[in-house]
């Protein structure tokens, strides 16, 4: 009878397996001519001043329209981009698209474009930015790339290396989900980041966990002593703007200001949300 409740689980497990690979297969075929067919859009999530109750600047954020699916989560198409190769040829994508984009916004207001780990193990990575700064004459100092802990874990040498280019280049760099991966303290050692992006998990447990207000009051100080400048991720909620306003924090992100919009809704949003931060101010 046990035998029989583990071919029952067996069975399940691989049935289980099947439908995860299938759809796997599925969105396979479609990624890799997805490029080809222009089914990718860069959309921008606005950065607010929390001093100035100002946008500074935009986050590029993804997205794939998937001809039968719609709309595919970044979460579930980019480590299948990474896996086939295929980050490489897509980042260099949205780097050129956030950068021409960024270039018709009035200055000083900058764009952040997040890149993969597996972006950081190729020589091209230098290249691709260059290649966007210039053929969009946006200036390095409007351009900052996020990049996550988990680019740091491997081949730390050559990662630190090509940070290092990028940075002479004269963008800024920024660690995005700060507090989520390993040792990331350590890292704050090794690389002179111009910005801390905090998780946000922390901040959506701001009104639950103790904690994470200690959390975020450490990080920011922190931050503060290194010369690097914070963002909050995730925010949502005017009390949750509150209370970074109190802990110092420099910037804030989240669907309180906007989602993610097409390029040519940016600057209505900056107009919009610098009105709606005076009224609060
Ligand atoms: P991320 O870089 O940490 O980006 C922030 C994510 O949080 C975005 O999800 C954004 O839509 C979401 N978000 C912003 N404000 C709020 C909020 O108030 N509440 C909640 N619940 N979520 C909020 P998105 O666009 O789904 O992207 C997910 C992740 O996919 C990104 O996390 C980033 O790691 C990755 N990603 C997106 N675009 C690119 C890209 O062009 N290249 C690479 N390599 N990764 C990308
Ligand atoms: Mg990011
Ligand atoms: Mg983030
Ligand atoms: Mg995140």
């Amino acid at each position: 009878q046990a035998k029989g409740d583990g071919r029952g689980a067996f069975r399940f497990f691989e049935a289980g397996m099947n439908a995860k690979m299938q759809l796997r297969r599925g969105l396979e075929i479609h990624l890799r001519q997805a490029l080809g067919r222009g089914e990718f859009a860069v959309h921008f999530q606005p950065l607010v001043e929390l001093e100035a109750g100002e946008v500074s600047g935009f986050e590029a954020l993804l997205r794939w329209d998937h001809p039968t699916r719609g709309q595919v989560p970044p979460d579930q198409f980019i480590p299948l981009a990474e896996e086939l190769g295929l980050i490489g040829s897509i980042g260099a994508w949205v780097l050129r698209e956030a950068c021409a984009a960024a270039a018709a916004w009035p200055a000083p207001l900058s764009v952040a474009v997040n890149l993969s780990p597996v972006q950081f193990r190729n020589r091209q990575l230098v290249l691709d930015v260059v290649g966007a700064l210039g053929a969009s004459g946006l200036a390095p100092s409007r351009l900052e790339l996020e990049i996550t802990e988990t680019a740091m874990l491997f081949d730390t040498d050559a990662t630190l290396a090509t940070l290092r280019q990028l940075k002479e280049l004269g963008v800024r760099i920024a660690m995005d989900d700060f507090g989520t991966g390993y040792s990331s303290l350590s890292y704050l050692r090794k690389f002179p980041f111009d910005k801390i992006k905090i998780d946000r998990t922390f901040v959506r447990d701001l009104s639950v966990t103790e904690g994470s207000l200690a959390i975020i009051r450490a990080v920011t100080r922190l931050a503060a002593d290194l010369g690097m400048v914070t963002t909050a991720e995730g925010v949502e909620t005017h009390e949750q703007l509150a209370t970074l306003r109190a802990q110092g924090c420099t910037q804030a992100q989240g669907y309180l200001f906007s989602q993610a919009r097409p390029a040519n809704e940016a600057l209505g949003l900056v107009r919009s949300i610098g009105r709606s931060m005076k009224d609060v101010a």
